[in-house]
């Protein structure tokens, strides 16, 4: 399969391996020139849709350095449109071999975002895991206006190789768009969830239901009430907008959108 870069209803994805694109995030790390981070993101089914009503978010997405697919519905939106995606790379499975490839050279890392008691879980999990690993600092995700300027005053004085934002989507998306040029900082990630999984705060799908494509049910069933609109609302409008993009001719599309008013 080719790797290339490709647009799911106008928002950008990365089509590459793995290898492919821990060899970018590598040169991405190591050329820290003191200002102007790379940006990578992971996008699935709800950060396109969410990109569909937001254009700013759009627009931060689509002009990141790297935006890896995550999740089910982009592997079958990849099929649909005939140009399969080639790995899974959601942010939960991809920050660990960042890691793990930050301890083996020494980069430093920073990490951003999540409740209190969960990034404190999150550092000893990293703490024990990971133990060469160099965190040069932290803080949790909930900020004051007034935290937030010296959160940033003190990524800055650390100067981190490597950012992990892990305030959800669309905060984290733009948080690291507008605030790139002033970040001190060799490569951010926007990360979702991961430090709640790495704290243990919430569980992983079994190995199983990851390899079959099904942990979007497990973690409905974790939090039917947060995840109810992404199942049951954004995945079929997102699924039944690829469909009509490959198959119905474009003027009835627009056609078929202003009538049923299909978000
Ligand atoms: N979060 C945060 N600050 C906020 C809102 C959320 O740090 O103002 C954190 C939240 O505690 C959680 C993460 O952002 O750790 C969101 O995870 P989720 O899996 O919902 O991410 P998404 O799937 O929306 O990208």
């Amino acid at each position: 399969m080719r790797e290339r870069t490709m647009f799911i209803l106008g928002v950008r994805v990365d089509n590459v391996t793995s290898q492919t694109a821990m060899a970018l995030l590598k040169v991405f790390a190591s050329h820290h020139n003191g200002s102007n981070p790379r940006k990578v993101f992971f996008v699935n089914v709800h950060s396109i849709q969410s990109a569909r009503r937001d254009h700013e978010l759009m627009s931060c997405v689509n002009s990141a350095d790297l935006v890896l697919p995550d999740g089910s519905g982009l592997k079958i939106a990849g099929k649909i449109f005939g140009t399969p995606i080639i790995e899974n790379l959601n942010g939960t499975d991809f920050s660990p071999k960042v890691l793990r490839y930050a301890e083996s050279r020494g980069l430093t890392v920073y990490l951003l975002g999540a409740r209190p008691r969960v990034i404190e879980g999150c550092l000893d999990h990293l703490r024990k895991s990971y133990s060469r690993l160099q965190i040069v600092g932290y803080h949790h995700g909930y900020l004051s206006a007034e935290e937030h300027e010296a959160v940033i005053e003190d990524i800055n004085s650390k100067r981190p190789d490597i950012l992990l934002v892990a305030f959800g989507t669309p905060t984290q998306e733009k948080w690291i768009a507008h605030n790139a040029r002033n970040l001190n900082v060799g490569v951010c990630l926007a990360v979702g969830g991961l430090f709640d999984f790495l704290s243990g705060a919430i569980v992983r799908a079994p190995i199983w239901m990851r390899r079959s494509g099904m942990e979007w049910l497990f973690r409905f069933f974790q939090d039917p009430a947060g995840k109810w609109n992404r199942v049951f609302v954004e995945i079929p409008v997102f699924l039944g907008r690829v469909a009509a993009r490959r198959f119905i001719p474009r003027p009835l599309q627009q056609f078929i959108y202003r009538t049923l008013i299909f978000r």
